[in-house]
Parts: structure tokens; sequence; C-alpha cells
């Protein structure tokens, strides 16, 4: 039996920092960037645009894969790696 992408994914364990690994500059967002690349480029749909013009962050659900980091070309983006022990553990089953 073939094992799609969402599947293979949902083996994954997230340990959820409570404390944000992205922050965003809301200022820069509204207002040099227009494309929202962060909205469509992550795979985990972190980003989410709201209808005051701002992005929310869902951080808890991010795969560590660092696409909104090249995606944003406005520096609007602050993004580390989540405290050790916390974030995405991978596992292939
Ligand atoms: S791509 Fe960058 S500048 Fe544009 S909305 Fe997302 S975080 Fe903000
Ligand atoms: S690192 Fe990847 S999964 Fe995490 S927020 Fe950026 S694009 Fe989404």
């Amino acid at each position: 039996m073939s094992v799609n992408v969402k599947q293979k994914l949902g083996n994954n364990v997230f340990k959820i920092d409570p404390e944000s690994h992205i922050s965003i500059n809301h200022e820069i967002c509204m207002s040099r960037c227009t494309a929202k690349f962060c909205t469509f480029v992550c795979p985990a749909r972190v980003y989410t645009l709201e209808a005051d013009g701002r992005i929310h962050v869902e951080h808890d659900g991010c795969l560590e894969c660092g696409t909104c980091v090249v995606a944003c070309r406005s520096d609007a983006l602050t993004w580390r790696y989540p405290r050790a022990g916390q974030g995405v553990q991978y596992r292939f089953g």
C-alpha cells in the first residue's frame, strides 16, 4: 500500500515550545509586502493573513524547513530553531 506525504508527516512528533521561535515585523509586512509569500510557501500553513492585514503565526506546526526565510524578501521574519529539545521530531516509518 502506498503512503502519501500527509500520512508520512503524521508520524512526526511535535514538542511544543510555548515561546515562539518565529517573530514578524508587522509594520514591514503591511507596508512593503503585497505578495504575502509566507502564506502560501509554508508546507505547514504556519502563516495566515488576518482580516486586519496582519500575519498570524501558528508556530507549533513548524516543520523547520526554512522555506519561509528564503521566501520573505522584506526581512520581516525572524526565525530561529526552537529551543533545545523542542519542535518537530521526525519519525520515518
Ligand atoms: S512574506 Fe515576509 S514581508 Fe511578506 S507578509 Fe510574509 S513575513 Fe511579511
Ligand atoms: S520553517 Fe518551514 S514549516 Fe516552519 S514556518 Fe517556515 S516554511 Fe513553515
